[in-house]
């Protein structure tokens, strides 16, 4: 049976994908210094080539911010050479450690600074050289456990697709909306990014789209205009 395009709740989406793809418990790291390094390091790359940067790092004992500001930016570049665009990867991870360290020093740093409200966290990680929104938000959400909603890519393409929100729609409404539509409630916050990028990988491909296996096909908004154009 179809339902109106865009009239389901970003919640009602997140439970069918849920249903769809089980619990994602995200995200895969050992401690929250972990988590802000993969968030950076998966920036313009899969998660793939992210864990192979974060083998050679834990093997070197550089998972720390006072490990990684000793190591020479040179040494820190080729160990997470699988990550690509590694030399600039190099210089955001030590720009972070030095904000760290200059805010709250080097030891306690990175839980001092996860204690920050969500909002002050979110604003002081956008001022660090080579963090924007979206890396921003997956830090305050999966480090710090606080709830905000991460625009990608996966989550504007689907969301448009569905019609829950326009083309045009800038990513703070976004932001905004799934926040208050998921209960600002960071677990499920953390849930629903995940099961986006799930969604965004197996079914709702850029190109060519597999909607005949879709949980969300009855309220597609795309699904249904592609139906009646063919029927035209
Ligand atoms: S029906 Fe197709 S376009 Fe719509 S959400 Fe599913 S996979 Fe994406």
């Amino acid at each position: 049976m179809h339902k109106q395009p865009g009239k389901d709740t970003l919640r009602g989406i997140i439970d069918r994908l849920a249903e769809a793809y089980g619990a994602q418990d995200w995200w895969p790291a050992e401690d929250r210094f972990e988590i802000i390094v993969g968030a950076i390091l998966t920036q313009r790359v899969s998660w793939t080539n992210v864990e192979q940067a974060m083998l050679r790092l834990r093997e070197a004992g550089c998972l720390s911010v006072l490990t990684m500001l000793a190591t020479p930016r040179d040494v820190l570049s080729e160990l997470i050479r699988p990550a690509l665009f590694h030399n600039v990867k190099a210089d955001r991870l030590l720009a972070f450690c030095r904000f760290v360290e200059r805010r709250h020093g080097p030891l306690l740093g990175v839980d001092a600074l996860l204690e920050l409200p969500a909002a002050d966290l979110r604003e002081a990680l956008l001022g660090v050289a080579g963090i924007g929104p979206e890396t921003a938000d997956a830090i305050v959400l999966y480090a710090a456990g606080k709830a905000t909603f991460v625009v990608d890519a996966y989550a504007r393409r689907i969301l448009t697709r569905l019609g829950w929100i326009e083309q045009a729609t800038p990513d703070e409404v976004v932001r905004d909306r799934a926040m208050a539509d998921l209960s600002r409630n960071a677990p499920l916050l953390g849930e629903a990014h995940a099961l986006l990028v799930e969604h965004g990988k197996r079914r709702c491909l850029k190109r060519n789209p597999r909607c005949p296996e879709c949980v969300l096909a009855p309220s597609c908004a795309f699904l249904l205009s592609s139906n009646r154009a063919e029927v035209r």
